[in-house]
């Protein structure tokens, strides 16, 4: 084995719901390492002021606008990418939406909604990066799960916590098909963290929550994207198939 650091040059990284928060985060710090980084997002808005952000310091990125929900978008957008990048070597299934109602008052439509961005979402997208990366033997699958997919869920809605425990049994079993193509599947799980998603919870279930973090507050996105580096680098080439917990001590197995 080479000891060398990881850097991310020649590498193409697509990020999913990239526009703000922690796929934001995600898009700079890869950026800031050298890949070429595909912004997906459903808001145009918001993912032409991170592209904005990675020019300013010199990072390359390009807007590809797809609905993760829609199979005929992403196989598109992954054809434009590697049209664009040469490759897609990385890819990070992080769109997502969240719920806070009870579930005797969920609707199925919302339930509906939460599990098909979440958890089809992803699937799809594993699906059309997988050829590219069958065929070089090569890539890494980074599926952004959360704390509520472990422990339940505190004030989250059921879609909500099921679509994320249901993105960690996708993350195992597509790592066991696919690490014969040198493809490793990784989940992260993280606790709150401080993004738009978490306007829909009050800053008094918020200061609750801090007080029961061992480390005393919530997660920034940049905590969320240094572990997706670090899942997608050389250095943890042997690990597939595992959560990697960013939550303050909130939880830990
Ligand atoms: P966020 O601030 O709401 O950002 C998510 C982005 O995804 C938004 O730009 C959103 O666009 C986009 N998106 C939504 N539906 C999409 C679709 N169908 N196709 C493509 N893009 C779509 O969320 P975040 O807090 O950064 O969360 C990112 C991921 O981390 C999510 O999977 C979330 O479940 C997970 N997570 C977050 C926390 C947390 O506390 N923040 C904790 C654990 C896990 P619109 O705004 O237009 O919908």
């Amino acid at each position: 084995m080479t000891l060398e650091r990881s850097d991310f040059s020649n590498k193409t990284v697509l990020v999913t719901g990239a526009g703000q928060g922690i796929g934001a985060a995600i898009a700079k710090i890869f950026a800031s390492r050298g890949a070429n980084v595909a912004i997906n997002d459903v808001n145009k808005t918001v993912a032409d002021e991170t592209v904005k952000e990675i020019a300013s310091f010199g990072g390359t990125s390009k807007f590809f606008r797809a609905d993760v929900t829609d199979e005929s978008q992403i196989n598109a957008m992954v054809k434009s990418i590697i049209d664009a990048f040469g490759s897609l070597d990385i890819l990070v299934n992080n769109a997502g939406i969240l719920g806070t109602s009870k579930t005797d008052e969920l609707t199925v439509e919302n339930w509906d909604r939460t599990l098909s961005i979440n958890l089809k979402g992803a699937f799809i997208c594993c699906k059309a990066a997988l050829a590219e990366m069958k065929k070089k033997k090569y890539g890494k699958i980074i599926n952004i799960s959360s704390l509520a997919g472990e422990s339940g869920g505190i004030v989250v809605a059921a879609d909500y916590s099921a679509s994320k425990a249901g993105l960690l049994a996708l993350t195992k079993k597509l790592a066991l098909e696919v690490a014969e193509f040198n493809i490793n599947v990784n989940a992260i799980a993280p606790g709150t963290t401080k993004t738009p998603m978490i306007d829909a919870i009050s800053d008094e279930e918020n200061s609750k929550l801090v007080s029961r973090i061992p480390l005393k507050r919530l997660g920034e996105p940049e905590d969320i994207a240094y572990a997706t580096c670090f899942l997608a680098s050389q250095e943890a080439s042997y690990i597939t198939g595992t959560t990697l917990d960013v939550n303050g001590g909130l939880l830990m197995r």
